[in-house]
Parts: structure tokens; sequence; C-alpha cells
């Protein structure tokens, strides 16, 4: 079966066009400056061509239009008709409470998705486009919902609920949700299977470090708690989100420089995080560079995430009573050989022990802990892509 995933953002759109059952990957790209003018990036994994098409894409729909001519191209295709598409897969930021797991869209979910705009604004609503113009480029193909928050929904209260006043859980449903969901769902699987053990037997820590970064404590294959919250600032501090911090400082600094809300969101969320106190840059290879040329400011930012991802380890391991494995994914989890052993070292003391050797490795899932490690130290690439296709053919085939 043939599954288009696609990722909507407000001016770009990552599609995949993969076989879950085989998880061969037939095509991938990404439409950017959709509204302005609009350019296609079009891979093909098999042979390694790389196209680029500068093509007018005023809204989703001529760029969804765009993805479908370029799969199907007699020059740079990868198959003959649209037909062979059977179902498409999109990823949705927000399912709110409504969803605890994948679904197929109609009417109504549709409405349920317009009803979780206030939770996403930034988010939802581009997904909501990019579904809306894939109904309109490709009528009748069936479409499933996968949701960045739903595999979340298992946090038990105590876990999800922020310490205000019971009404704002109530009436207006501010409470923790997290994010990722589809990452640390799939490298948790695959934990299992290196492992060797049934996921319900098994604690697992896993550590989804990139430009955003969440841990998740994950018992028996349910997650108990993640970093993210309500939002996707929450947690560690990341590439340029604050992550965690004192909401008195908000009043402080909105009021000493005469902030409104919005520039002070901005700054938490554009320019805070490892680029915030290095003032070098957002990538943890810069930042890396800096450092070693001796600048303080960069070491510092490095040691300050290197130290909270330990902290949320130490906590979930006590929030799970033990863990088994630590997970590594995403763009610095996956690459980043030198901040895993930091965030590694210092955890001695609860049974983890690296294998430095092993840890010299790149994107390929590794153990990376000593044999005798009582806490097995697990690299897994995330595949949200394969997830999310893997729930859609499940979900139409239904
Ligand atoms: P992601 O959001 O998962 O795509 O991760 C992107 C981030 O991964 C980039 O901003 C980099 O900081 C980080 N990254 C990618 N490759 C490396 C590498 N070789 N070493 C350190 N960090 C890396």
């Amino acid at each position: 079966m043939k599954v288009l995933v696609i990722n909507a953002g407000s001016s770009s759109l990552k599609y995949q066009l993969l076989d879950p059952s085989t998880e061969e990957v037939l095509a991938q790209g990404l439409c950017e400056r959709i509204g302005i003018d609009g350019r296609l990036t079009h891979k093909i994994p098999a042979t390694g061509a790389k196209h680029v098409f500068e093509i007018p894409m005023p809204t989703h729909a001529e760029a969804i239009q765009a993805v479908l001519d370029a799969l199907t191209s007699p020059d740079h295709g990868v198959i003959k008709s649209m037909s062979e598409i059977e179902a498409v897969g999109h990823r949705v930021v927000h399912g709110g409470e409504k969803f605890a797991s994948s679904v197929k869209i109609d009417d109504a979910v549709m409405a349920a998705l317009e009803e979780c705009i206030p939770l996403a604004p930034l988010h939802n609503p581009a997904n909501i486009t990019g579904i809306k113009a894939c109904e309109k480029v490709m009528p009748g193909v069936p479409m499933v919902a996968v949701f960045d928050t739903a595999f979340h929904q298992t946090m038990p209260a105590k876990s999800y609920i922020y310490a205000l006043p019971y009404e704002y859980y109530e009436n207006d449903k501010v409470r923790r949700y997290g994010f990722h969901g589809t990452s640390h769902k799939y490298v948790a699987g695959r934990a299992a299977a290196m492992l060797g053990k049934p996921i319900e037997e098994l604690k697992l820590i896993s550590c989804h470090l990139g430009n955003g970064s969440s841990i998740t404590a994950i018992d028996g294959g349910k997650s108990v708690d993640t970093t993210m919250g309500f939002t996707p600032l929450a947690g560690v501090p990341m590439g340029t989100r604050s992550g965690d911090l004192d909401a008195g400082i908000l009043e402080y600094l909105m009021n000493k420089y005469k902030m409104d809300i919005n520039e002070m969101l901005t700054i938490l969320n554009k320019k805070s995080g490892v680029q915030g106190i290095s003032g070098v840059s957002s990538d943890f290879r810069d930042l890396e560079e800096a450092a070693e040329k001796g600048n303080e400011r960069a070491k510092l930012a490095l040691e300050a995430f290197q130290y909270s991802v330990r902290k949320y380890v130490g906590a979930y391991a006590a929030a799970m009573g033990g863990v088994d494995a630590i997970i590594f994914t995403a763009g610095v989890g996956e690459n980043d050989m030198g901040t895993r052993m930091a965030i590694a070292s210092g955890l001695e003391f609860m049974g983890v022990k690296m294998d430095v050797e092993a840890n010299q490795v790149r994107g390929k899932e590794t153990v990376i802990s000593a044999a005798d490690s009582k806490v097995k130290v697990l690299l897994i690439p995330t595949n949200e892509e394969l997830m999310i296709a893997r729930d859609t053919a499940e979900i139409v085939g239904k």
C-alpha cells in the first residue's frame, strides 16, 4: 500500500510517499514559500536524485498539486497515476483531549480539529489547510490525522494538571498535553524490539533532542509524563525556546521594558534557549565549535541544556520507580555524541555506564551503553513519517 504523508506548516509542506509494509520511501520532499512564490524540492531515495522546481504556489492546494505532478511525472515520478496513492496521513500538532489515537478524517473530525485551533494557533490552522488542500486535489482518497499529542493522552491527572485554579482545566482545558508523541511512540517500540522484551514490561525514558526537545517517561508502553506542556514551549531549553521558567519573570521584564505579551512570547519562542544563552546559534554544531574556541556563553548554553536533560532523566526514573533504558533520538540525540556523553555522565549512580567506543556513531540504531550497564542507553533514529504511514494504513485498512 502506498501512503502519502503530509506535514503542512504555514508556508511549507513536507511530504513522503512510502509503503509502510516494506518501509520503502519512494519519494520525499518539501514545498517552500507557499503564498509567496513557491519552490518544490523533490527527492528520490532509490536513485539519490534531487529536483528543484520553481512553481507558483499561491495556496497549499497548488503545493499539493505540484507534489502530485512530481510524483506522477514521466521524467522524475515514482508512480504512474494518482490512483496508486491509497491513503493520505496528515501530521496534526494538537488533538486536545479529544484524540488519544489517530483517526480517519470526516466532517465531524474536521469540526473537532477546528475546535482545537485555540490550543495551537500557530500549528493547527496550517495542518487543517493541508487537509483541505488534499481534499480538493485528491477527492475521495481516504485521509487520516495523526496527532503529536495523542500518545501523551495516557498521562495520569497528577502529571498533566497544573497547580492553577481547577476551573482553568475544567472550562479552558489548560493542562499539560505534551508533543513529539509520534516520535516518542516510535522509538519506544524500536527500543522494545532492540531489547527483545515486550514493551509492557519496560520502563523507558525517551529523549527527543532536536531543534525542539522533549523528554518522555514511558511505562509499559504508555506515556506517563513528558516535559512539554500546554504548548511546546515548556521543558528543557531548546534551540530558540526557553523551556521551563518562572512565570514571574514575564511580569518583571514586560513592566521593565514596556513589552506586550506578543513581544514577550517572541522572545520566549524565538530568541531564547541555547541561542539566547550563547548569543551564537541555535545549532548545536555551531555551539560546539564556538565552545571549543573558548566561547564561555556557548559552553554555558551546552552545559545548561545537558544539565536540564539529565535532571529530567533522573526525575522520570524516580517518577517510574526505575528505568530499563534511556533513548536518544532526533537531530541532536542521533548525531551529537558529545552531548549524549555529557548527559549520561553523572547518571552512573543509577546504573548508567556508557560505552565510549559504541557511542561514536551517528543516525544508526545502536546500544551505546556498556555491556554491564544496568540501564541500557540506546540511539534510535526517529521516523515520524513511517509511524504516520503505519497508522494511516491500519485505519484505512479497517
Ligand atoms: P531536528 O529538529 O530533529 O531536525 O534537529 C535539528 C538539530 O540537530 C540542529 O539544529 C542541530 O543543532 C542538531 N544537529 C544535527 N546534526 C548534528 C551534529 N552532527 N552534531 C550536533 N548537532 C547536530
